[in-house]
């Protein structure tokens, strides 16, 4: 983990290299401080020696600007490096996400994809930043102190090395529970938080049922149970602080006293049990930062834990080697003995035989759950078959690159979705190198360029959350313009009118006819009437493909086509 954590810091060594040295000089620089103090009380003071004064003034005024230029640079190109070295992850993890397979989504929920791009990541990168510098410059602090108070006064030294084993413990002791209380917060906040987008987007089905009083009552169990839990880490927090008070009240009434002592029997002299006083303040910072070390450590170190195990998480449908590009295909589409289950208990599709000939347009109905949507996801490699194999222009469609085969395959579902942006931008996602006059033709196609002109800013008109609220049947012309644009010779429509009122079922109809011409098309329907002109009707059951033929011939089989068709007319 550690080599994999210190390859992101390789691409900014220089910078590491300036941080860490600036900060190591740094904690030298405050060692010297009160050696000086010690001095001008000592020396300059007894001995009315103004020019040393003088001197030790001009020297104490040095060291500051330079501890100065050296806190602007530690704190300046050490969150910089810190940033850099997050974004570089972020990227990585973002890149690598992109890549990974259906499954994988199909898996983990956004929220947690979230968390890692944004709340561990920072984690990371404050650790990233911070983690090194802690370590070692606690380190020169603790025992460069140790070793000065050493020299000047063993005993008095000693004395005070004795409390620091006892802080020690009762700062890791307390930081362990405020974690405990700190990581229970965060979950019971996560849950709040969940519990909030739930019933906000839900708040319609709330209203419906008259419920707010349950999702009221459900939420302030929550929201108490937050509450106690962050009122507990308060008092272990205060617990932590007035303790960490104690010691260095405690710290200070020794040196006072024993030094005092030491002073009054001439051990030592004023300047320094001054001297002392001073390293103590100096060395009670390390004391806090080795809390504060380890709890970014630990948060840093399970975010880290959870960045690497997305980045391990291999995509399950990669190229081959030798996988082929290729052009635009003519389309036609074999299925050889397909058989694909999305999990090891279960069979989806089982042996399904089935030859589409170019620019065939062939409609999949059946019962839900038949595996309709499933054999349409197959084209493209969503999914792996799990047995037999695809061909397209007789070729199995994994030898051909993924990108290339997409290339040739255009979907429309029933949900559209369209990003944040333009009309134009969302348009142009079926080719990002359309030109506007493209999108137009493209639009008029889609049966949209009507409507997208009369929005407020036509095709500059923003979609989604900062712009207009489009209807489903708007937003899937806006899609279908989509896939008028990119122009693949093979069409899978997925119940894409399902969810549509009549008139817009017609209007987009005609779209979807003037799409299919000359294209392999795949459309799956809810209502059979939209499908009756189809080359070829399959009827997919839970046992495979039940019948296939046109309209009339299924009519005439007089099987389940008939009996599905007949109910649907009655209604
Ligand atoms: P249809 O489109 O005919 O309604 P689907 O192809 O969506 O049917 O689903 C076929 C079967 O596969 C169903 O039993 C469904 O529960 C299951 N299924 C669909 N999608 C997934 C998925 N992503 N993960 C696991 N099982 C799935
Ligand atoms: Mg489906």
């Amino acid at each position: 983990m550690i080599r994999r954590f210190s390859k992101y810091y390789k691409p900014h060594l220089k910078l590491f290299s300036l941080d860490f040295g600036c900060a190591l000089i740094m904690s030298v620089l405050d060692l010297i401080f009160p050696a000086l103090v010690a001095i001008v009380i000592d020396k300059a003071i007894p001995q009315r020696d103004l020019s040393l004064l003088y001197t030790i003034a001009i020297v104490i005024m040095g060291l500051y600007i330079i501890r100065t230029i050296l806190n602007y640079i530690v704190t300046y190109w050490g969150h910089v490096l810190g940033v850099r070295i997050e974004s570089d992850m972020r990227s990585d993890l973002f890149n690598h996400i992109q890549k990974l397979s259906f499954n994988y989504f199909d898996n983990t929920k956004t929220g947690h994809i979230m968390s890692r791009l944004v709340n561990d990541l920072f984690d990371i990168a404050e650790f990233a930043h911070h983690g090194p510098e802690d370590i070692f410059i606690t380190s020169i602090t603790l025992v460069g102190t140790f070793i000065i108070m050493l020299t000047i006064n063993w005993q008095l030294a000693l004395i005070i090395f004795l409390l620091v084993p006892v802080m020690l413990v009762f700062t890791i002791f307390k930081n362990k529970k405020m974690r405990k209380v700190f990581r229970e917060m965060r979950i019971k906040l996560a849950d709040i938080n969940a519990q909030i987008e739930d019933s906000i987007s839900g708040i319609r089905v709330v209203k419906s049922f008259g419920n707010e009083w349950y999702e009221e009552e459900k939420f302030d169990l929550g929201n108490n149970s937050h509450r106690v839990t962050k009122e507990e880490s308060y008092k272990v927090m205060g617990e932590f602080y007035s303790g960490i008070g104690f010691f260095s009240n405690l710290l200070h009434l020794i040196v006072v006293f024993f030094g005092g002592l030491f002073v009054i029997n001439n051990q030592i002299s004023i300047g320094v049990l001054v001297q002392f006083l001073l390293y103590i303040s100096i060395f009670l910072e390390p004391i806090k930062r080795i809390a504060n070390f380890i709890e970014t450590y630990q948060k840093a170190g399970a975010g880290f834990n959870r960045f690497i195990e997305t980045l391990d998480v291999n995509p399950d449908i990669i190229d081959r080697h030798d996988a082929r590009s290729v052009g635009k295909l003519s389309g036609d589409i074999e299925f050889k003995n397909v058989n694909f289950n999305y999990s090891d208990n279960e069979t989806v599709l089982e042996n399904i035989n089935l030859k589409i000939d170019a620019g065939e347009t062939i409609a999949f109905v059946g019962p839900s759950g038949a595996g309709k949507t499933t054999i349409c996801s197959l084209i493209p490699r969503f999914y792996e078959v799990t047995g037999g194999s695809i061909l397209l222009d007789n070729e199995d469609i994994r030898d051909i690159t993924m990108r290339s085969l997409r290339d040739n395959i255009g979907i429309v579902q029933q949900d559209v979705f369209l990003f944040s942006g333009t009309i134009s931008e969302n348009i142009k996602y079926g080719k990002t190198i359309a030109t506007q006059e493209e999108i137009i033709n493209a639009a008029k196609l889609a049966n949209a360029h009507e409507f997208i002109i009369k929005l407020p800013n036509g095709y500059d008109t923003h979609t989604g959350e900062r712009g207009v609220k489009l209807s489903g049947g708007q937003k899937q012309r806006i899609s279908i313009a989509r896939i008028f644009l990119k122009n693949p010779p093979i069409l899978i429509l997925d119940e894409a009118t399902s969810a549509l009122d009549n008139e817009n079922e017609k209007i987009i109809q005609k779209s979807f006819e003037r799409l299919s011409k000359s294209r392999t098309s795949l459309i799956i329907a809810h209502r059979l009437a939209t499908i009756q002109n189809a080359d070829r009707i399959v009827v997919l059951t839970d046992e495979g493909i039940k019948e296939q033929g046109t309209h009339i011939e299924l009519m005439e089989l007089g099987g389940m086509y008939k009996s599905l068709y007949d109910a649907q007319k009655l209604t």
